[in-house]
């Protein structure tokens, strides 16, 4: 690799997605933008106003009737959606659904699948987990009115280190044994950017008859996955991250087919997960769906759905083989120049890249601290219209994403990074 215009530009004519580019809309608010925050919030395809417009000018067209006479009729918009994210998701059909938010669904699953009883009570998750999942741990042991001092047990990097060693998560799996009730854990951490052996985990957690969720918010659209293949029980992500589906826009959950048919299973129910046959007979008693659509409670938020819709035809026209393979090169290029930036400038500045080194521990994300530097750096970053994402006290977030960044666009951050540190 080479940190120069020239080679970044001969990357980018031989990536095969590089028409993918054009299918975004860039923000205008600076010139120049180089945009790496699609691990926050993706960038809106061009398609997806069409896809929206459509929808409402079917609800113009025919109002109540557009549930079955539009032209993706409401009455069943969700399945639009189902194959196409569950081979993003690397599941079966049945075992995805979309709907809700990413919260909202960690909860519905929650209830389904942490069940404490006797002595197996406790879940085991990651440390500094995103604020919204540690409410949502913290509120679940609550529930069942249990202390989560006692009950959430948490894996932390060792002292001085930043990420979490997977043997730790392992020797900790072990240690809980026949107390562990679950597994909860971000597939990718959304701070350091590391990747979990997913399968790993799942396989040691099922060997002392634990369950297994993920949070796939940074996974989802990221990480080449095979949820079933792996034997997870149930995971959730959301879809406006590197899914490009609009802000705050809606969630997928994932339920191994394993539980596809566990009418015992406690669950919060509402009408749309009501067997879809009979679901308009309006009769009392839940008989849920088959599959993880047994998993809903509402009727589709349609112009949410039509957003995601828009995205997934692009993941579909992509393929996350070829996503994940210039993610992985990409990624690689970016994390060179950053390098070459900081060796070229240690008298200044140095950059400790705290995200894995090893491409099978990561995704697009890179995590970098700035040692000697403070927000100041960042500020200037964004002077030259870097969109990234800065956590106190000295880490930058920034994440190439494959769908619309360029190997020119690392070049370019690189640049800028270095006019920033002088
Ligand atoms: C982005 C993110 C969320 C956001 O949750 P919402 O319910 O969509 O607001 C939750 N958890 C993780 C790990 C995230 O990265």
């Amino acid at each position: 690799m080479e940190n120069t215009l020239a080679y970044a530009r001969q990357m980018d004519e031989k990536d095969v997605l590089r028409g993918f580019r054009d299918k975004f809309y860039f923000p205008t608010f600076c010139d120049d933008v180089i945009y790496f925050t699609g691990n926050s919030l993706g960038l809106q395809p061009k398609s997806t106003k069409e896809y929206i417009d459509q929808e409402l000018s079917d609800w113009a067209k025919y109002g109540v009737e557009g549930h079955f006479l539009a032209e993706r009729p409401w009455f069943s918009y969700h399945e639009n959606l189902t194959s196409k994210a569950a081979k993003v998701m690397g599941a079966k059909n049945h075992e995805v659904v979309i709907t809700h938010s990413l919260t909202t669904n960690l909860h519905l699953l929650m209830v389904s699948f942490f069940r404490p009883e006797g002595k197996r009570t406790k879940i085991l998750c990651e440390a500094k987990a995103f604020p919204s999942d540690q409410y949502a741990l913290e509120s679940q042991v609550r529930f069942h009115g249990l202390d989560p001092k006692d009950h959430l047990v948490e894996v932390a990097p060792r002292e001085g280190e930043h990420l979490i060693r997977e043997e730790d998560i392992y020797r900790k799996i072990d240690e809980l044994g026949d107390e562990l009730a679950l597994v909860m854990i971000g597939g990718v951490n959304y701070y350091t950017g590391q990747l979990f052996d997913m399968k790993m985990i799942t396989e040691k957690a099922h060997a002392v008859g634990a369950m297994v969720g993920f949070d796939l918010a940074h996974a989802a659209g990221n990480i080449n996955l095979a949820l079933h293949e792996w034997g997870v029980d149930f995971a959730a992500w959301c879809t406006y991250k590197y899914m490009n589906s609009s802000p705050g826009g809606v969630s997928g959950m994932f339920v191994h087919e394993r539980h596809a048919e566990k009418p015992e299973l406690p669950r919060f129910a509402g009408w749309w997960g009501y067997d879809k046959s009979t679901r308009f007979l309006m009769e009392p008693g839940f008989k849920p769906m088959f599959g993880a659509e047994g998993w809903q409670l509402s009727n589709a938020p349609v112009l949410g759905m039509a957003a995601h819709l828009a995205s997934l035809d692009l993941f579909e026209e992509a393929g996350m083989d070829r996503i994940g393979a210039k993610r992985d090169e990409m990624t690689a290029f970016l994390e060179f120049v950053i390098e070459d930036i900081s060796e070229k400038n240690k008298d200044r500045c140095t950059f400790e890249i705290i995200t894995p080194r090893d491409r099978n521990k990561r995704g697009a994300q890179l995590s970098i601290l700035a040692h000697g530097q403070g927000k100041s750096l960042f500020d200037a970053l964004s002077k030259q219209g870097v969109v990234a994402d800065w956590r106190e006290p000295n880490v930058i977030r920034i994440a190439p994403a494959p769908l619309y960044n360029s190997f020119e666009d690392c070049y370019r951050f690189g640049q800028c990074l270095e006019k920033a540190i002088q």
